[in-house]
């Protein structure tokens, strides 16, 4: 059974792009996971075919259409009821590792991508989608947020990436950046790799690795710092969670 993605869009031709080579590639011609994509402008019911309008209360540019929108959702919903249903817009949660762990684990993703100034509101309220962001920066469409989101799922599914381990110790998976690497020549302009690399010793490479882990994280990511802590402190007993980053 393979990991199934539909991309609703208005520039199918957008997909697999990128994700038609290398590991995600290789993956996809193997089956291990398939990609459909749905022209959303399929499923407008005028004579022009707009899947897009003036904003209420006026303002720059157009909105993308309520009811063009539930009907192609509602097309993928029931072609694909298992899957969740993301909405690409940077009003949505943080994409992160946590959830491309999630959605890797399941049966598939569908990702619905907006243009323009967004889409109507109201589409989720009255439809199952979860608002998803790629981070705190305004891209001109969702297609490059799926792909990114796409290619973080497929490198994690069975059989897909080289070494099983190699996913392990990554960035984030442990709440922390990754430790750095290195690899030969050993001395390139004139730096050299750290000597403790080059030692054979596993249990002082190991411990060099955390250390470095953990340096990086705290100068380049506090951020991730507070919460790794947060994470693996236990709540005191009849304290709640909330409250208690509240006062931190
Ligand atoms: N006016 C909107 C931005 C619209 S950008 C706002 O300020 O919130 C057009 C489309 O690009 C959005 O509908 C969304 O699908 C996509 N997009 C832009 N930035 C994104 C981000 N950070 N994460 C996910 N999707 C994004």
């Amino acid at each position: 059974m393979s990991w199934d993605a539909t991309i609703l869009t208005l520039y199918p031709e957008m997909f697999p792009g990128p994700l038609g080579l290398s590991l995600a590639g290789r993956a996809l011609a193997e089956g291990i996971w398939s990609l459909e994509t749905v022209q959303i402008r399929d499923f407008a019911a005028d004579r022009h075919r707009s899947v897009d309008d003036t904003p209420a209360g006026g303002g720059a540019g157009m909105v993308m259409r309520a009811d063009v929108l539930a009907a192609s959702i509602d097309h993928v919903l029931a072609k694909r009821p298992g899957a969740p249903l993301l909405a690409m817009t940077p009003r949505g949660r943080l994409l992160d590792q946590d959830l491309v762990r999630a959605l890797a684990g399941g049966p598939g993703v569908s990702i619905l991508c907006g243009r323009f100034e967004g889409m109507d509101e109201r589409l989720f309220e009255a439809r199952p989608v979860v608002p998803v962001s790629v981070g705190d920066y305004v891209l001109s469409g969702g297609e490059p947020g799926a792909l990114a989101l796409l290619d973080a799922c497929v490198r994690l599914l069975p059989g897909v990436m080289g070494a099983a381990s190699s996913g392990e110790e990554e960035s984030f998976e442990s709440g922390l950046l990754e430790y750095p690497h290195y690899t030969r020549p050993v001395e390139w302009e004139g730096r050299r790799i750290p000597e403790v690399l080059r030692s054979g010793d596993h249990a002082r490479i190991a411990a060099w690795r955390a250390e470095r882990a953990r340096a990086d994280t705290r100068s380049r990511r506090p951020d991730l710092v507070e919460r790794h802590r947060d994470a693996r402190r236990p709540p005191p007993s009849g304290a709640q969670r909330g409250q208690e980053s509240d006062e931190t």
